[in-house]
């Protein structure tokens, strides 16, 4: 991220002592596009309004904290995508990024297959109705019972990540009289994160099988030799919050030459070819995502030419976008609980959430931004950090940003882009009941997830 020293000296260069920082945007009323639903705007009071709804009804209806998530532009990204890579190539949503029935159905409806990587994903996936042949199963250590229930429901593919699990895989499908279809994932040694990616990584992580050392050739001999299993293609995930497309250059290359080697040994040309999600968002004004239809022709014309020089048929394509589909398309509006100004610091807000539905911010300093959305503010611009309700002083939702300077407990303010990793990251820390996910689309608001109650948490503690 690019971010510029602020003019105005030391009064905000003493406190940001990570060196960084965004001068005060001009309009602190402004709503940047970029990081906001397609459907957010602000009504004549000033208050901001999403799928025709104010937030201040939302709020008085569903409580706070809650995520607000704008249905309609959802389904336009995902149909974007959709429509970006066409009938020759799958669009997999990475249902880790968040799940729930109603995505679900929205994903089946757009025509996107889905990707999960646990049991809990797979039930939610197979009981809101996907069909068994358009989910993917993911994951490092998938349990037998997991391997039985996929195979058993008849998942699409499977995407094998270590020895082991070839042959559990292989033996659990024999056993129920099936031939599972597998992918084997492999890591290239590219590790791709924001702007910068590394081409010569060391394979030093839990995911996948190096291609280094030939141990990616080794599972696919194995692979070939194994009846429960159809090995059908070669998955490849590079990352995470990736803008620049070098990444995927040089791990389409590395993919194909591990299918170029395939044909060589085995006269097999496995037809599929997997690049993984990873594809950025914006959660600032300084972020500057691609759009699908850019993306699909970078990594179709990539994956083509390096084919054609290898003298491969073309595989089918797919890639697994999660962040890039639901991640720009709710916001978590949150109450204003304290407001704690600290002479020459900054002023710290408390909101009535936290790092228990926003862990991003903590776990890997994450950036966001927030604006006051129950009413618009003249108000000279404050330095800011957004801090939850935990008992824990890192537990921080943004950790830098301009707020209007009258700011007051009761006001309402939104944190954007907050669709993807947040709730299904929550968690109940301090036994802090999880927020809802409320889908709003046309003037008509529903809750898609409800809010946690004391009960729900007590149900769990059986003394
Ligand atoms: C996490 C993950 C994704 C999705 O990543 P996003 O950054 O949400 O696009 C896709 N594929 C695999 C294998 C993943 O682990």
């Amino acid at each position: 991220m690019s971010r510029s020293a602020h003019p105005a000296g030391p009064r905000h260069a003493d406190v940001l002592t990570d060196g960084h920082y965004s001068a005060p945007p001009a309009d602190l009323n402004a709503l940047d596009p970029k990081v906001w639903a397609h459907t957010v705007g602000r009504d004549a009071d000033g208050a901001v309004t999403v799928g025709g709804l104010p937030v201040t009804r939302l709020a008085e209806e569903y409580g706070t904290p809650a995520y607000i998530l704008d249905e309609s532009d959802f389904r336009e990204r995902a149909r974007a995508w959709r429509t970006a890579f066409g009938a020759d190539a799958d669009v997999f949503y990475a249902g880790k990024a968040f799940l729930s029935r109603a995505v679900v159905r929205w994903l089946h409806e757009e025509g996107l297959n889905l990707d999960v990587c646990s049991g809990g994903e797979l039930a939610t996936a197979l009981s809101a109705g996907m069909p068994a042949e358009r989910v993917a199963f993911h994951g490092n250590n998938k349990s037998p019972e997991e391997i039985e229930r996929a195979v058993a429901a008849g998942v699409g593919r499977i995407v094998l990540d270590s020895f082991q699990e070839i042959v559990r895989v292989a033996h659990t499908a024999q056993a129920l009289g099936k031939r599972q279809r597998v992918q084997i994932r492999i890591t290239v040694g590219v590790e791709a994160h924001t702007h910068e990616f590394i081409a010569t990584a060391h394979e030093d992580q839990k995911f996948g099988i190096p291609l280094a050392g030939g141990q990616a050739a080794e599972a696919v001999r194995r692979a070939l030799q194994l009846d429960g299993i159809e090995l059908i293609g070669i998955h490849s995930h590079i990352g995470s919050q990736i803008f620049d497309m070098s990444g995927f250059e040089v791990a389409a290359h590395r993919v194909v030459g591990l299918l170029k080697d395939i044909r060589d040994e085995h006269g097999v040309e496995l037809p599929e070819i997997d690049l993984g999600g990873g594809l950025g968002i914006a959660y600032t004004s300084d972020d500057d995502p691609r759009e699908p239809h850019e993306i699909a022709k970078a990594l179709t014309e990539i994956v083509t030419r390096e084919c054609e020089s290898a003298r491969l048929r073309t595989p089918r394509i797919s890639v697994e976008p999660g962040r890039a589909i639901v991640g720009p398309t709710a916001f978590t509006l949150y109450e204003v609980g304290t407001v704690k100004p600290l002479d020459g610091l900054r002023t710290y807000v408390s909101v009535d959430g936290g790092m228990s539905d926003n862990i991003r911010t903590a776990l890997y300093d994450a950036e966001y931004s927030v604006a006051l959305v129950s009413r618009t503010s003249d108000a000279e611009p404050m330095l800011a950090r957004v801090v939850g309700k935990h008992c824990e002083s890192g537990d921080i939702v943004v950790k830098d940003a301009f707020l209007p300077g009258d700011l007051a407990p009761g006001d309402l303010i939104a944190v954007p882009a907050t669709g993807a990793y947040c709730r299904s990251m929550a968690s109940n820390y301090n036994h802090v009941l999880r927020p809802p996910v409320v889908a709003v689309r046309d003037g008509e608001a529903r809750v898609i997830v409800r809010r946690e109650t004391e009960e729900d948490l007590l149900r769990l503690d059986v003394g």
